[in-house]
């Protein structure tokens, strides 16, 4: 039956361009899962976007001299371009600075109001004397008022390890300019995180046994210490708040992290509208049947396992404080919250102030994506971190993309069209035939079972159990040594070409390009699999790109026969084989 499958996939920040690292986390894991759902006759509806408001980003725009809307502009097409260039399917990735997604963010924020999960507070906060702008806490450093540290920030002290408050530091200055921070009074709303604890454990519980359980165990973990947690901050670049007496304060607008969030809604009615239908989105929110897959790193586990439910039970009026549902009506949590680890570069952290860092743009303008996809299916963050190592690349890429799966498409295909022209019949077929052929039949449970759980180093590592057997039994065979036996040579390949074709399906999720290019070498017509593009769109006279795509394509998670006799051209290369020397390169451009 078919299920309304909701890809939440975690927001890039644009305040620069993203690494590897951020997509190994976020990117392709979401894009594979989201692939594999359509090929078994899902409705998937994919959506994401570039979140570009909050502190950080009117920081990098004073240092590069413009204005936090100009700098948002800049990258959000860097990364719309970058993401497009790695064949991820989003069916809208789109912006927070769009209008539809301020009135969506406005509009929860209004039904928590109504039911009173959120509530004003006066606190003491940190401004810049020289700019008037609030200082947010980790741009304020200090001396460390519990072990003494000199470099503790605001928000905590990285030396003990305890979270602070920026009013606690002895000495704070402000890391921007080097100033003393003056500390004012200042009202914020905050969100009633309490008033969750009990209904957030009950939902947690629940999912025992379904989610990756370091994320399980972290979000239970959570739940120990919940305090009310302020969802305004004091700045000028936001979504302001939508109440009498706080909507014209220039200086207040919402938290970064409490609109950002809510980006999964407001894209996904944005998508709605686009598609001609405005209600549409309502099947993959409002519908018992429907499942919401939600991807990212493990940094944002707390946002997407217990924040996020939280904004939703508190709109839909499920906290302990009950209610009523909002305008849009009640909204579905999510089903599970898939969070990656962390990648690490070379045995180091990703900096890109000290250049341990490839950006996403770089990495394709020499390396194919499904070269990078295929590094991190099978060697990413999944389960712990990971590093990542160019070395590990070159020969992934060299002994598995090109001598394992290039060399077994290439020369099935080579020795077809050379002796036959076209895909060759079977005749009588040996017990090694079919056990081949079975082999390759059985994997797509198999495989499939792996991908619907995101277990895809496992799924990766059943599919090219395939391709090895496949070219083991071409090397037993032996067709190129078959002088006097035609039908022989025939149904070996015949066999070797149906493997081919299943492994093709099998890889599909993970190498969506390299698939393409099979379906059309072994005669295929029309769109497999969907690729995305990149369409212009415009909003209050600012002109900007969204991904979004057509994934209707014939690709089907199913073994299909191939045809005899049509026609075979001899292969196109599939991957590239890299020199070895690309190592020492890419490690002398490492900071
Ligand atoms: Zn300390």
């Amino acid at each position: 039956m078919s299920q309304h499958i909701l890809t939440a996939v975690a927001w890039p920040y644009a305040n620069g361009p993203r690494h590897i690292g951020h997509v190994s986390g976020f990117g392709v894991p979401s894009d594979i899962f989201s692939r594999y759902q359509r090929m078994v006759g899902n409705k998937v509806l994919m959506v994401s976007g570039t979140d570009e408001h909050g502190t950080p980003i009117q920081v990098q725009a004073d240092k590069e001299g413009l204005s936090a809307r100009q700098l948002a502009d800049r990258y959000n097409r860097v990364i719309a371009e970058d993401l497009q260039a790695l064949g991820l399917s989003y069916d809208l990735f789109t912006r927070t600075t769009t209008d539809n997604h301020y009135a969506v963010v406005q509009e929860v924020f209004k039904g928590l109001h109504a039911n009173g999960y959120v509530f004003p507070k006066t606190t003491m906060g940190a401004i810049s004397p020289s700019t008037g702008r609030t200082l947010p806490d980790r741009y304020i450093e200090g001396t460390c008022p519990i072990c003494g540290y000199d470099g503790a920030r605001g928000d905590q002290c990285d030396n003990c390890g305890n979270q602070l408050d920026p009013i606690q530091l002895v000495n704070p200055v402000s890391r921007i300019n080097g100033e003393k921070p003056v500390f004012v009074e200042t009202e914020h709303f905050m969100l009633d995180l309490p008033a969750f604890a009990e209904v957030l454990a009950t939902w947690l519980q629940s999912k025992q046994g379904d989610w990756r359980p370091n994320v399980l165990k972290f979000a239970l973990n959570l739940l120990g210490d919940l305090q009310p947690r302020a969802i305004t901050r004091d700045l000028d670049w936001g979504v302001p708040i939508p109440l009498d007496g706080w909507s014209d304060q220039a200086n207040k607008r919402l938290y970064v992290w409490f609109d950002a969030v809510i980006g999964y809604l407001s894209a996904s009615i944005e998508w709605a509208r686009r598609s001609g239908d405005p209600e549409a989105w309502r099947q993959w929110w409002q519908n018992p049947d429907a499942r919401g897959y939600y991807f990212m790193g493990k940094d944002n586990i707390v946002f997407h396992a217990e924040i996020w439910p939280a904004l939703l039970l508190g709109y839909n009026g499920q906290g302990a404080r009950n209610g009523t549902p909002g305008a849009l009506g009640a909204l579905d949590l999510p089903s599970e919250v898939v969070s990656s680890e962390f990648l690490t570069m070379e045995g180091r952290k990703f900096s890109s102030s000290r250049q341990v860092v490839i950006y996403v743009r770089d990495f394709l303008a020499r390396y194919d994506a499904d070269a990078l996809r295929y590094y991190i299916a099978v060697a990413g963050p999944e389960n712990q971190d990971t590093d990542f190592t160019w070395s590990e690349f070159l020969n992934r890429n060299n002994g598995e993309l090109v001598a394992a799966w290039g060399n077994l498409v290439n020369r099935s295909i080579s020795m077809a069209a050379k002796n036959f022209g076209a895909i060759p019949e079977a005749g009588d077929l040996t017990d090694a035939d079919r056990a081949m052929l079975e082999r390759s039949r059985a994997a797509f449970p198999r495989v499939g079972a792996e991908l619907g759980r995101s277990r895809f180093k496992n799924a990766t590592n059943e599919a090219f159990d395939v391709i090895r057997e496949a070219n083991k039994y071409l090397a037993d065979q032996e067709p190129w040594k078959i002088k006097d036996d035609p039908e022989r040579v025939k149904s070996i390949l015949h066999v070797a070409l149906q493997v081919v074709d299943d492994a093709k399906t099998l890889l599909t999720p993970i190498l969506p390009s390299s698939s393409n290019k099979i379906h059309e070498m072994l005669g295929g017509t029309g769109v497999w699999s969907g690729m995305p593009e990149i369409r212009e769109v415009e909003e209050n006279g600012r002109p900007y790109p969204i991904i979004t795509g057509d994934y209707d394509g014939q690709a089907r998670w199913e073994h299909t026969p191939i045809r005899p006799g049509v026609p075979l051209a001899p292969p196109t290369r599939l991957f590239t084989k890299l020199d070895p020397k690309i190592v020492d390169e890419e490690l002398a451009r490492l900071g």
